[in-house]
């Protein structure tokens, strides 16, 4: 692929390293260096003038947005959180598909004396899906392991990311409510969008061809 400018791509390490590559695969783009086992945190790449650098699930969407990276897979979990300013969404990458859901004890009873406590690391979409019931809740910020702030008292449910649902059940815990269907999203900045365009949109042409691909290899229609 011919690129009429460099662009840096900012991704984070696991699942959506993973499930990118063989996206940017079908645009020529292969890292240097394995992530998982290298230290460093900007990798060159099979394309002189691709680079990718490796960060935090979480601060994907602040690096694309000061232009530190022109590009970056984002779950639609942290863009939610982030609020996107300054990002743009072109593409849909339907992968690290999961869903963000309130989850608590199955036999427990709403408190009568106070507020309804939620744990979760995904404080905005918590407060706006509870505020859209017109439900009044207290919500407490936690960075991980979600699960385990019913089973000691600290909260009365958690709202998290749920795949197979086997860490809530392993705990004692049940879906309850869906709030939002969660994939990972191509990103762009703005001042990219705008400087970088022939660039830009080469790379998106090639990415949209590999999940149309894809999915249509994915239909079960689509097998003879
Ligand atoms: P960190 O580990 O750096 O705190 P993180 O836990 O959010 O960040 P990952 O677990 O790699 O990082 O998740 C990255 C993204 O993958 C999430 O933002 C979400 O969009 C998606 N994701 C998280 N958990 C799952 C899951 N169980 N199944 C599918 N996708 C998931
Ligand atoms: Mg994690």
């Amino acid at each position: 692929m011919n690129l009429t400018a460099p662009l840096t791509i900012a991704l984070s390490k696991g699942r959506i390293f993973e499930q990118t590559l063989p996206l940017l695969a079908h645009a020529g783009i292969a890292p240097l260096d394995d992530p998982e086992t290298s230290r460093k945190l900007i990798l060159e790449t099979s394309n002189p003038r691709v680079k990718f650098v490796i960060i935090r699930a979480s601060d994907v969407p602040t690096y694309v947005q000061y232009g530190a990276a022109d590009l970056g897979v984002a779950g639609k979990d942290v863009l939610l959180e982030h609020g996107g300013e300054g990002l743009y969404e072109p593409l849909d990458l339907g992968i690290a598909r999961c869903r963000l859901m309130v989850a608590g004890q199955p036999d427990a009873r709403p408190p009568t004396s106070r507020r309804l406590r939620i744990a979760t690391k995904y404080v905005r979409s918590a407060e706006r899906y509870f505020a859209s019931k017109g439900q009044q809740v207290e919500i407490i910020k936690l960075y991980g392991s979600m699960e385990l702030a019913p089973l000691v008292g600290l909260s009365d449910l958690i709202v998290d990311l749920v795949e197979s649902g086997n860490t809530l059940k392993a705990n004692g815990l049940v879906p309850l409510e869906h709030i939002a269907d969660i994939s990972s999203h191509l990103i762009v900045n703005r001042a990219s969008w705008k400087m970088k365009h022939e660039a830009v949109n080469t790379l998106l042409a090639c990415l949209r061809e590999a999940v149309g691909e894809r999915d249509e290899g994915l239909n079960p229609d689509s097998v003879a």
